[in-house]
């Protein structure tokens, strides 16, 4: 069993986008530059945003990180986002989600300037990527791709079942990973909260994602011996015994069924580190798409 670590897979991503970096600075450029927009104080979403501003300042690109207050209107957000767009410094925006309910998610996405869309939730990304046009890759199918790539899985003419059809992991997942290129090119079951025989389905997996949000779900006996298993899932679940009050579980119970598996992803340590390599290949991306147009 490869226990697919994504420690492992994100530093080698990070340090290639390091010398890339390194080389923009040295010829005298000015690095990529991310700008991460928080609202409120969702103590998920200040850790995400934290842990992807630390990651800029190592890797040398410049971040801003601009907080605004749980209760800012929705025109005032898109002030703020339309003003973002409109600067030059900056490269690449990400809005923290989720946002608070009064605040429509749609709207504010849309209000992104595409070309600097490092998240890939805009509908002309979507759009592009469902045509298999050059985008930005909506940074978790992303950054599993890349997880793929590091440790060599080959997904081509195996049967890859993603459970979960969500607009920012699992039906991008479903896309990419039938699309004719490297690491696609496999037969994709797409799986939700309203499909009969999911356990069935499941166990005829080559290759199985799961990315729905319930904690422990995906069993042994769902599993077929040999799979490849990447698990998506990120719940906060309360544990006195841990310093934080809590623990992170994914969507697999990872004990019963790494042993049959062929490889595996960890949670924590596996997917959401490669979510974040997703993210500054995508900004340096956007750097690179405007410092070459203009
Ligand atoms: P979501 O709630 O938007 O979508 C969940 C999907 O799962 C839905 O399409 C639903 O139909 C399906 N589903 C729910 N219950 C089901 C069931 N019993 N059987 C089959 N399908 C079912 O969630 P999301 O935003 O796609 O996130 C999914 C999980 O991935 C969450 O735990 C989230 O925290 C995590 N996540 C992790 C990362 C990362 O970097 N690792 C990034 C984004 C999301």
């Amino acid at each position: 069993m490869i226990r697919l670590d994504g420690k492992i897979a994100s530093q080698s991503v990070k340090q290639s986008l390091k010398i890339e970096v390194d080389n923009l600075l040295a010829a005298g450029k000015r690095p990529p530059h991310l700008a991460a927009v928080l609202v409120g104080s969702n103590g998920a979403s200040e850790t995400y945003v934290a842990s992807k501003v630390k990651t800029c300042e190592a890797l040398g690109f410049a971040s801003t990180l601009i907080r605004l207050p749980e209760n800012i209107s929705q025109d005032e957000l898109v002030s703020k986002v339309q003003e973002l767009n409109r600067n030059e410094e900056i490269d690449g925006i990400l809005v923290q989600l989720p946002l608070p309910k009064h605040i429509n998610e749609s709207a504010i996405i849309e209000a992104i300037d595409a070309s600097k869309d490092v998240d890939g939730f805009h509908p002309i990304s979507a759009g592009r990527l469902t045509l298999g046009l050059p985008t930005f890759i909506p940074a978790t199918p992303y950054g599993i791709q890349l997880m793929l790539e590091h440790f060599q899985i080959s997904t081509s003419g195996k049967h890859a079942v993603v459970i979960g059809r969500s607009n920012i992991v699992g039906r991008p997942m479903s896309i990419l990973l039938s699309q004719n290129h490297a690491y696609g090119n496999a037969t994709v079951t797409v799986c939700h909260s309203k499909t009969p025989n999911l356990e069935e389905i499941c166990k005829s997996a080559d290759i199985l994602v799961a990315a729905l949000g319930k904690p422990g779900f995906v069993k042994k006996d769902m599993v077929k011996p040999g799979a490849v298993v990447i698990d998506v899932g990120i719940t906060r679940m309360d544990d006195s015994a841990h310093p934080k009050g809590y623990k992170i579980v994914g969507d697999v119970d990872f004990d019963e069924v790494a042993p049959i598996s062929s490889a595996i992803t960890p949670v924590p340590g596996g997917v959401g580190l490669m979510t974040i390599a997703g993210l500054m290949k995508n900004t340096l991306l956007a750097y690179q798409n405007r410092t070459t147009a203009s």
